[in-house]
This record gives structure tokens, C-alpha cells and sequence, in this order.
């Protein structure tokens, strides 16, 4: 079996002050400094990069955007370019986000643009996908992330699809409690790496890191990670206590 290492990210959302996001991302280090074998990033709000990545330089821990414009800059009001991620200290930052798609509207046309100019800039993307609980029911899960695949990775230059995530979450499971299956998990994971293999290769599909997302808890974390096709998770909820996430990291 492919073994990758495994990612956990954070991401807290619009929560956390900078001396918040800063004094959590201090007790996240202390408490995650011996996982050494993967990979932890934190996605503070926009604010808070700068603080945050001071506070984790030189750690084991990355600091990630949520969200970024693909312009390199211009009369774009309220927007973040790439390069301003990167120089507030960003290795990575999370596109297509369900809460991006669902409240700003966001296209897997707009996802695909991000996802070019990220990793143009040098960021490693995550990008997020998956299925509302109406697209689950209407058992149009796998088509769901067919489109959303297809479309986001769309002309990608292989080059840059080797530094880049993917993250399933369900809709249904985010901030609701409800986790999916490890077992509801690994089959659409599964779906996904052959997507990957469809709109790569097989060698590429079997290096991508895929993350599960939807209430990841310490409680959870062990047995999805056990599943074959999950490397790793995207936390929202749990991520935002450093203690909490420290035990999903550390699991
Ligand atoms: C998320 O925001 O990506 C997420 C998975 O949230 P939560 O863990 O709170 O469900």
C-alpha cells in the first residue's frame, strides 16, 4: 500500500482575534512539537497570518490562508492576492471551501483560477469538495465530486498538482456533528484518488493526500485514519481549542 504522510490543517473560519489566534497558535506548538512524521497547518483569519506565522516560524507547524483572489493585485476591494499570503507567511491556503461555495457563491470555474494562481505563487492549495445532504439523498454524491474534480483541476500543469490537496467534506457533516462513516468516507476518498488517476495518472493519484472533513474529533480521528484512501483531516470546530486539536494530531 502507497504510504503518504499524514496532514491535519486547522482551520478556524472567522473566529480568533489576533492576540487569540496568536496565544492558541503558542500552546498548539508546545503541544504538537513531537509529531514530527506528518504534516500540521492552521488557517487563522486573514488578520492574524502575520501574528501567527511569527509564532510558528521555525516549527513544525505551516500557517495557510482561507481563501485568496487569483489577481497579483489591482482594484479588487476586499480581496487578498497570492502573494500577499505568501508574505504574511503562508505555505498553503484552502480553496472551494463549502462555506465559500455556498455564501459567496463560489464556482468551480472561480476554484479553478485560485487554485492556478496559488500554486503559481508557490502555495500548496487545499481544495475542498463534496456533496450537500439533497445531493447525498438524491444519490448524486459521485457525480458531485465528478464535476467538482473535473472542473477544479481542470488544465492544473502536472507540476502543480504534486503540492496540491484535496479535502472531502460532506456538506452535511460539517459543523453538524455528524461525521460521515469511516466507511461513507473511504468509499467517496476512494472515488476521488480515481478521478485523480482519470485526470492525471495513476502515479499522481496515488501521492495525493486526501483529507476527510465534517466533525473530526479526538474521538473520530483513529478510526478514519485507518481507512486506506484518508491521509489526513481538515478540522474546523475542534481546531479552534489548542488542546483539542493537539489530541487529533497527535492521535
Ligand atoms: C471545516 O470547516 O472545514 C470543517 C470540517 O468544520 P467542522 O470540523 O467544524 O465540521
Amino acid at each position: 500500500m502507497e504510504s503518504r504522510r499524514p496532514f491535519i490543517a486547522g482551520n478556524w473560519k472567522m473566529f480568533k482575534t489576533c492576540d487569540e489566534a496568536e496565544q492558541t497558535a503558542r500552546e498548539l506548538v508546545a503541544l504538537v512539537a513531537g509529531a514530527t512524521d506528518r504534516d500540521v497547518m492552521i488557517a487563522p483569519p486573514f488578520t492574524a497570518l502575520w501574528p501567527v506565522a511569527q509564532a510558528l516560524a521555525g516549527t513544525n507547524v505551516g500557517v495557510g490562508g482561507q481563501n485568496l483572489y487569483w489577481e497579483t493585485e489591482g482594484a479588487f476591494t476586499g480581496e487578498i492576492s497570492p502573494g500577499m499570503l505568501t508574505s504574511a507567511g503562508c505555505t498553503h491556503v484552502i480553496i472551494g471551501h463549502s462555506e465559500r461555495r455556498q455564501y459567496f457563491r463560489e464556482t468551480d470555474d472561480a476554484v479553478n483560477k485560485k487554485i492556478k494562481s496559488a500554486a503559481a505563487a508557490g502555495l500548496k492549495p487545499v481544495m475542498c469538495i463534496g456533496e450537500t445532504e439533497a445531493e447525498r439523498e438524491a444519490k448524486k454524491t459521485f457525480s458531485v465530486l465528478d464535476k467538482q474534480v473535473k472542473n477544479g483541476l481542470q488544465d492544473l500543469a502536472l507540476n502543480d498538482v504534486t503540492n496540491l490537496t484535496i479535502a472531502y467534506e460532506p456538506v452535511w457533516a460539517i459543523g453538524t456533528g455528524k461525521t460521515a462513516t469511516s466507511d461513507q468516507a473511504q468509499e467517496a476518498h476512494a472515488y476521488i484518488r480515481n478521478l485523480v488517476t482519470e485526470c492525471f495518472d495513476e502515479s499522481v493519484a496515488r501521492a495525493m493526500r486526501i483529507l476527510y472533513g465534517g466533525s473530526v474529533k479526538p474521538a473520530n480521528i483513529a478510526e478514519l485514519m485507518s481507512m486506506a484512501d484518508i491521509d489526513g483531516a481538515l478540522v474546523g470546530g475542534a481546531s479552534l481549542e489548542a488542546k483539542t486539536f493537539a489530541e487529533i494530531v497527535n492521535f
